[in-house]
């Protein structure tokens, strides 16, 4: 955890473009756009990916997707977007704090 990028970002200590920030979730601009409009949404507790999910800490993940049609709205891609969720390395994950994809801005290609 001591390592992790995105809980740097969420401490403050690896700058980052933020588009939304309560007390459980943080929404920032990726680095590395796979799309005109491509945000993440993070828990504000380190956890590695879906797998780690449990009664006890899915709360974070639905308060991402519960605040999700207004960030959305406010990115003006609500009329089509997709969301992403990538877990291990078949699953090219590439860093390991739960993060949800959001993409849109353009027609996107089919999946995978
Ligand atoms: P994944 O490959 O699903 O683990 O996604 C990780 C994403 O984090 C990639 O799209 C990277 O471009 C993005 N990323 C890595 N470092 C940063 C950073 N410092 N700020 C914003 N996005 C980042
Ligand atoms: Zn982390």
């Amino acid at each position: 955890m001591g390592d992790c990028v995105f809980c740097k970002i969420v401490s403050g200590g690896i700058p980052s473009k933020k588009v939304f920030e309560d007390e459980m979730i943080l929404v920032f601009h990726d680095i590395n756009p796979a799309a005109p409009v491509h945000v993440l949404c993070v828990p504000k507790i380190h956890m590695e990916s879906i797998n780690e999910l449990n009664i006890s800490n899915i709360g974070y993940v639905s308060r991402i997707f519960e605040k999700m049609p207004e960030i959305v709205k406010s990115l003006g891609i609500s009329e089509g977007y997709r969301v992403v969720s990538n877990v291990g390395e078949d699953g090219r994950q590439s860093v390991g704090h739960l993060h949800f994809h959001i993409l849109g801005g353009r027609k996107l290609g089919f999946m995978g």
